[in-house]
């Protein structure tokens, strides 16, 4: 039996209040997630329980309860306290997936700072970026990083702390501290700031993949949601061993790389290590992984691979599949059926809604293509393009949109007020969350396009700025996409419009191939063939283009802005995210 049994009985039921019961929270209280994570658990009489498995180039592999968690993230707080940050500062992570990222992050939450985590494979501009846009006092780093910060501390004229917290203590430059907190003497107990569930708690950047990242400002009531939605949509039990393959860099990587699964108690693996299909299988077979989160572009680069390389591992351990952060193709489900004995579930949300907002839960029939049925407590719908007012057709396409006020929704984006306005239908400003959620005229627009089906399955299309438009007729790029990568030679796909005179836009795809096949016209025409009787006249490419490899965001989505603009002969915009390795 799944933790979320019936859908539609939780649908009819539901009430914020279960996460906040089950938690142990009671109004009025404080509420710090670095505290829940830690110091509950541990009140809970499982501070002997393993917390965190933690594996490294070489083999390294590391282990840490939820004692452990406590002592050293304390250890932060009260040593970032010492240094005179103060509740309220921005503070950034910026470091590969080290057990210290994970102490550091919940200590700075504990101290009442604002966790900025960035990811570490950032160059300096893409850090300078994102630095002064936040405005950030103080950068926790490690050796192996901080030279990038170092190119750049001219411009920061708000950062006023370096700290390095692995590497050689010796080798830092004037102004820099050093701090190891496995290395001090435990601190079993901290004075945890008092913050409360409206307290500023993590600053995440989006991924860019439309335009300049966001920095999304998000709160600590926000564990309710990630919780809530840990336990009925990950499916995770106290007996569990999790593995979340992000990076805490982006907003799966600590809703649900460290939130969900710690507010649970529940034994998190992380491997910090480049990905290579057996690398990841090995990973899962020596930690006897249960249940498992990742991404799209991860699955597709699993298929790539090949079921026989599946075959060498014993996987029987594998519980629950899931998967976020772009169109999972019906394929890629289908896929892991056939290898894995499992679907993988898929779940839709963003940087801005901090938990997830349309999911597939364990027990329900998957179609597979498609985003699953919104979470209980989320009031969702499909907007018309034009009048934002929920469509009711099934299967019409519009914009999904979230009614405002559930617990995990961003407060702002740091610094951007207008834009944050402009993401709803209504005024949110200075609204509570209770209020926002009793609104009906409100809505928060995604920027994504679904439609709905009769059964009330969502059904992606493509984000606002990647549909095409052909002849005054809208395409998504994710069916185009879909069918491609159901060739036999496809690897991935990304499709965007390319100028034409008489329909303003034609289709253009790109594609990778899978090892074995080589780029020819013939395999073009076969492709196009085989696509045919999957599209629409409409949405059938006029063009395939053969490439190495596609434009991704450095979180591992497809950049079709990018090439789209060097279709149209356009600026190609910000490209501080561009993967470029
Ligand atoms: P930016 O907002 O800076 O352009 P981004 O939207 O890619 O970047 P994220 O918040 O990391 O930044 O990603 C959220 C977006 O990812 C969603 O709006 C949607 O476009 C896409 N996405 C996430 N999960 C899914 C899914 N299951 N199916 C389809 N799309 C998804
Ligand atoms: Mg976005």
């Amino acid at each position: 039996m799944s933790n979320i049994g019936s859908y539609d009985e939780r649908l009819r039921d539901f009430d914020w209040d279960i996460a906040k019961r089950e938690l142990g929270w009671t109004d009025g209280e404080p509420l710090n997630i670095g505290a829940v994570c830690s110091d509950w658990i541990c009140d809970r009489g499982l501070a002997d329980k393993t917390a965190l498995v933690w594996e490294g180039f070489g083999g390294k592999k590391k282990t840490y309860t939820f004692a452990d968690l406590r002592a050293y993230s304390n250890a932060f707080a009260k040593f970032l306290a010492d240094e005179g940050l103060k509740p309220g500062d921005r503070i950034c992570i910026f470091m590969d997936k080290i057990p210290g990222l994970y102490f550091c992050f919940l200590g700075v939450l504990k101290m009442g700072g604002i966790a900025q985590p960035l990811f570490s494979a950032f160059g300096d501009e893409s850090l300078q970026v994102r630095l002064v846009s936040a405005g950030t006092r103080a950068i926790l780093t490690t050796q192996k990083h901080v030279r990038k910060v170092r190119k750049i501390t001219d411009t920061l004229p708000a950062l006023e702390k370096i700290i390095v917290i692995e590497g050689d203590s010796d080798k830092l430059k004037a102004g820099e501290v050093f701090f190891d907190a496995e290395a001090t003497p435990r601190i079993e107990s901290f004075d945890i700031h008092p913050t409360g569930p409206e307290t500023p708690s993590i600053l995440h950047y989006t991924s860019g993949t439309t335009g300049q990242p966001k920095g999304a400002q998000h709160v600590h009531a926000s564990i309710w949601a990630q919780y809530i939605t840990t336990k009925w949509v990950l499916d995770l039990t106290e007996d569990d061993i999790y593995w979340c393959t992000a990076d805490p860099g982006w907003v799966t990587g600590t809703s649900y790389g460290i939130i969900g699964p710690w507010s649970m108690g529940v034994t998190q693996c992380v491997l910090d290590e480049g990905f290579s299909a057996d690398r990841w299988y090995k990973f899962i077979e020596d930690n006897r992984i249960t249940v498992w989160y990742s991404a799209p572009t991860a699955i597709r680069s699993l298929m790539r691979q090949g079921g026989e390389t599946v075959k060498k591992y014993d996987l029987s351990c594998l519980r629950h599949l899931t998967s976020v952060g772009e169109p999972l193709n019906a394929e890629a489900v289908v896929w892991s059926e056939q290898v894995f004995g499992k679907a993988f579930h898929d779940n839709f949300w963003q940087t801005e809604t901090g938990a997830m907002m349309i999911a597939n839960y364990p027990g329900m029939p998957i179609k597979p293509g498609s985003m699953g049925k919104p979470f209980p407590g989320i009031e969702a719908a499909v907007l018309d393009l034009k009048t934002h007012e929920p469509l009711t057709e099934p299967g019409k396409v519009g914009l999904i949109a979230f009614r405002p006020g559930w617990p995990a929704m961003f407060r702002a984006y740091h610094n951007k007020p207008d834009v944050y306005r402009s993401k709803f239908v209504g005024d949110v400003d200075e609204r509570s969350p209770d209020e926002l959620r009793k609104d009906q005229t409100l809505w928060y627009v995604s920027g994504d396009r679904a439609s709905i089906d009769p059964d009330g399955y969502y059904w992606f299309v493509g984000r606002d700025d990647d549909v095409i438009n052909t002849g005054g007729h809208l395409v998504g790029p994710f069916e185009i996409e879909s069918a491609l990568i159901e060739h036999e030679a496809v690897a991935e796909a990304a499709a965007v419009g390319k100028p034409d005179e008489v329909n303003m836009e034609v289709v253009k795809a790109f594609i990778t191939l899978n090892p074995g096949y080589e780029p020819s016209g013939d395999l073009e025409l076969k492709i196009m063939n085989f696509i045919r009787k999957k599209l629409s006249p409409l949405a059938m490419p006029q063009e395939i283009e053969f490439t190495d490899k596609l434009p991704k965001t450095r979180s591992g989505k497809i950049l079709r802005r990018y090439l789209r603009a060097l279709e149209w002969g356009e600026d190609t915009g910000d490209l501080s995210t561009l993967e470029d390795d």
